[in-house]
């Protein structure tokens, strides 16, 4: 069923790309040095765990992480507490602290008498990556980036994270006109819907047998929480695989100089299955039955996060750097700075170790990157394209993770400030129809009371 669709979705990226590539010639275009032209790919992992990485790189889990390792540089990458994945993830988009950027969490708490509303992109008040690089003429193309719905307009394409978190709370839109036309304004430009649609993996695509690759036993015991956890593997992974195909494809069919992807599902993985590989930390007992199918599941996530990074590699070329990083890490039972409960759930999981991994032309093979924090990602991406940090950036250049000869001929260079004095668009969300769905699967997740 699925390779079906392909034929005709390739055919329909082929002519989005055409449309995006005439967008983008009409852009006022930096002429790039031949000699320093280079790619950046980012692929974020929500929740990846430096210690969990290091550990299954040395136990040969990991081929393509490790890869990377060996050939680049890499280290802890430090959050900023609450741990929040909304602030940090726009912390890591624009090098700034949350009080600067405006984005406080998944919610806008608009007072006891109307309901909190999801946090949207327009009320972010610090410019972004995707922003500071189309203004000067680089082409950027960003998949499934938290917060960035309404779909920023951009020198390339956006594609938001609402339209797999819609999939996968709300279904299939085929035939429901407001759900299209809400998915339309998280995507840029929104001519790509029905092409990307074509590429949707919804949880009941998913079969048996591709959710048992992530189970300790060959059945799934006849319990009604085993069929809960089964549903929610499914649903996790078809929506990681339909960012996984739209960013596939355009990164195929629409090159641009930064590409970016964004995926969610080990976090959704790590809140949803913990409890079955560190029992002992949960105060419930659990059956016998449940632990051994579901104990393994996490840990096969993290090679299927693997395996997706070793699919987006395949566009890499000799110029293309790779930076993989994660905004924090994860941990079940107390112990850790964070906790203040007996045992964690919700967002008390979240702990300060991240990931950062650099690899790619002009990167230190072998080289260990010291005291990164998630502030020091902007700063990064836009040395390795010549483009001056703002002095009003709260991280720095990971110079360490840099070969002398590299930082030699690219000088990290400084700008007062890349924003504009404009802020956000407005401090009210946009509201949005199915905020009741959004609002229950944050319930379910521990995110909100
Ligand atoms: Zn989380």
């Amino acid at each position: 069923m699925i390779s079906r669709r392909f034929p005709i979705a390739v055919l329909m990226l082929t002519i989005v790309a055409v449309v995006v590539a005439l967008t983008m010639a009409g852009c006022e275009r930096r002429t790039i040095d031949s000699k320093i032209a280079r790619r950046v790919f980012l692929i974020g992992i929500d929740g990846l765990d430096w210690d969990r990485v290091a550990r299954m790189v040395d136990e040969g889990r990991l081929p393509n992480l490790a890869g990377l390792i060996d050939e680049g540089s890499s280290g802890v990458l430090h959050s900023v507490y609450p741990y929040l994945s909304p602030c940090i993830w726009t912390s890591i988009a624009t090098g700034k602290i949350e009080e600067k950027h405006a984005i406080h969490g998944f919610l806008v708490d608009r007072g006891l008498t109307s309901n909190p509303t999801p946090t949207s992109s327009d009320m972010r008040e610090a410019r972004a990556f995707w922003q500071i690089l189309s203004d000067e003429g680089y082409s950027v193309g960003v998949t499934g980036w938290l917060v960035t719905w309404p779909a920023e307009i951009v020198n390339g394409y956006m594609v938001s994270s609402r339209i797999s978190t819609l999939l996968r709370d709300v279904g299939d839109p085929t035939g429901n006109d407001a759900q299209l036309e809400k998915m339309r304004r998280g995507i840029h430009p929104e001519g790509m819907l029905d092409d990307l649609l074509a590429l949707k993996i919804m949880h009941t695509d998913l079969t048996d047998d591709d959710v048992s690759r992530f189970l300790g036993t060959d059945a799934i015991p006849d319990l009604e929480e085993a069929r809960l956890r089964r549903d929610d593997i499914a649903r996790f992974y078809a929506t990681d695989l339909t960012s996984l195909r739209m960013a596939d494809h355009l990164m195929e069919s629409v090159p641009t100089e930064l590409a970016v992807l964004y995926l969610r599902g080990l976090d959704l993985f790590c809140h949803a299955f913990w409890k079955y590989m560190e029992p002992d930390v949960w105060p419930d007992s659990i059956s016998p039955q449940m632990l051994d199918t579901f104990g393994p599941v996490i840990e096969q996530y993290y090679e299927v996060a693997d395996s997706m990074v070793g699919e987006l590699l395949e566009h890499r070329g000799p110029e293309t750097v790779v930076i993989i990083c994660s905004d924090h890490g994860f941990a079940g039972h107390q112990g850790y700075p964070g906790f203040d409960g007996e045992f964690a759930v919700g967002i008390s999981m979240h702990r300060e170790d991240g990931v950062i991994i650099m690899s790619g032309p002009g990167v230190r093979r072998n080289g260990r990157i010291e005291d990164a924090s998630i502030l020091d990602v902007t700063p990064t991406l836009l040395s390795l394209f010549d483009l001056p940090v703002g002095r009003d950036m709260d991280g720095r250049v990971l110079t360490e993770a840099m070969e002398a000869d590299f930082l030699d001929a690219h000088p990290v260079t400084w700008v007062e400030s890349h924003e504009r004095g404009e802020g956000g668009d407005g401090k009210e969300p946009i509201s949005s129809t199915v905020d009741e769905e959004v609002l229950e699967r944050l319930r379910s997740l521990g995110y909100i009371e």
